[in-house]
């Protein structure tokens, strides 16, 4: 079976075929510039249990390109976490902040845990041996992280106050932070604010009314989506996060359903809903559906069963090429995760300038350059699918490259 990052690259592939690159930039192989990172950094990391002992941890920052700018992405703690994986995500930010039209590359950091497992003190014991091996390789000007699945604010802040242990005070070292060290206003629902502005943008497209919505992850993509959603009045029908699935026909309480989470854990036994089958989610009978949790969520296997007539990609890499092709078939409009998920990576750049300026911008204000640059992202992506005839997965691939590819023609060879 195909890794993400065989995904990933075989859509860049295509988009290169597609773009003519071989010829109208002969010999630059961009390709193989694209195929292979910056710079690979593993490590392994070694942590003292609170009983005694330790435990090993693999580690890993991956630095895709700076082409456009310092390096930037999150870090992502889950047991799945592999080199393959850090390096297709690595990959993504280098489009999606190309796509977006903010002054970064792409860089992603992992490690393979299950942060459960740890108490708080393990934990921060982790993410400060993490820092202190990466203090050369991070930095404002160098490679920013960020939150990713698994890690939050407080995570950030234990990075920025390692960081701040060997190197001048630099609060843009990291973002996503909390608000009292300098995080923005509106980052940590901005993912998911960004999934309905770009979901909004593409209801509006195919003249959807009265719609109803499906999410499929419940993390802090998925539940400030499906916030944003409940406040501005739109149904939400179904949800499904590790320990469940549920839905009501009526529309669920949101609110009420992240109070339950933030109690047990998880969505499952939330009282005012009827539980379904994990798999049922997918094929929900609903107008739109957010794929908000991990990569392969829609495959050859359960695409065709999708009746939703949009799905907006708030995961980074959640459908595989070939349940793409038959969601393009069956006529499904797909808003790419590099552009319907970009919303927590611009607000991330906000915070860094927000952070060089020492002038903090109201949440309003957040929102509002938010709504701004993912609205006009999406109407130059739509253009250009309809002028060229692709879909908008491929348009915005195409964007994403031609602008990259240009910087590295602009650069020199030298
Ligand atoms: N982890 C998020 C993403 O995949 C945010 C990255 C960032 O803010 O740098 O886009």
């Amino acid at each position: 079976m195909p890794s993400v990052l065989d995904n990933a690259m075989s859509l860049v592939c295509r988009t290169a075929d597609f773009l003519d690159f071989q010829r109208r930039f002969h010999g630059l192989e961009i390709v193989e510039r694209l195929r292979v990172p910056d710079k690979v950094i593993m490590f392994r990391a070694t942590v003292q249990l609170d009983e005694g002992g330790v435990r090993v941890y693999q580690c890993y920052r991956i630095q895709h390109s700076d082409i456009l700018g310092c390096y930037k992405g999150g870090i992502r703690f889950h047991p799945d976490v592999d080199l393959d994986e850090v390096k297709a995500l690595a990959l993504w930010m280098s489009l999606k902040t190309s796509l977006v039209g903010i002054p970064y590359g792409g860089a992603k950091g992992g490690i393979t845990v299950d942060p459960k497992t740890l108490s708080v003190t393990e934990l921060e014991r982790l993410v400060r041996k993490y820092t202190s091996r990466l203090v050369n390789d991070i930095g404002p000007n160098i490679d920013i992280p960020a939150p990713d699945m698994g890690t939050g604010a407080r995570e950030m802040a234990w990075i920025y106050d390692e960081y701040r242990k060997y190197r001048d005070v630099a609060r843009g070292v990291v973002t996503g932070k909390p608000v009292a060290l300098g995080g923005s206003l509106g980052r940590k629902e901005a993912t998911g604010r960004g999934v309905v502005c770009a979901m909004l943008e593409a209801v509006n497209d195919l003249g959807l009314q009265d719609y109803r919505v499906a999410v499929q992850g419940f993390g802090n993509v998925g539940s400030h989506a499906a916030l944003d959603l409940f406040e501005r009045g739109i149904k939400v029908v179904a949800v499904s996060d590790i320990t469940g699935a549920v839905c009501n026909p009526g529309g669920l309480n949101i609110p009420a359903m992240i109070k339950h989470r933030d109690r047990t854990g998880g969505i499952y036994g939330f009282a005012d809903a009827q539980p379904i089958a994990m798999e049922e989610l997918i094929a929900f009978d609903c107008e739109v559906l957010l794929p908000c949790a991990k990569e392969n969520a829609l495959t050859a296997d359960n695409a065709g069963a999708v009746r939703a007539k949009l799905v907006a990609e708030g995961a980074n890499g959640p459908t595989t090429p070939e349940a793409d092709a038959i969601l393009v078939k069956n006529g499904v409009l797909v808003v790419p995760d590099i552009l319907a998920n970009a919303g927590g990576v611009i607000v991330s750049y906000f915070e860094w300038v927000q952070n060089r300026e020492g002038f903090y911008w109201e949440e309003a204000d957040v929102n509002q350059r938010l709504f701004i640059r993912l609205k006009s992202a999406y109407a130059r992506v739509r253009d250009f699918s309809t002028q060229r005839k692709i879909s908008l997965r491929e348009a915005a691939y195409c964007l994403a490259l031609e602008k990259i590819v240009q910087a590295m023609v602009d650069r020199g060879v030298q």
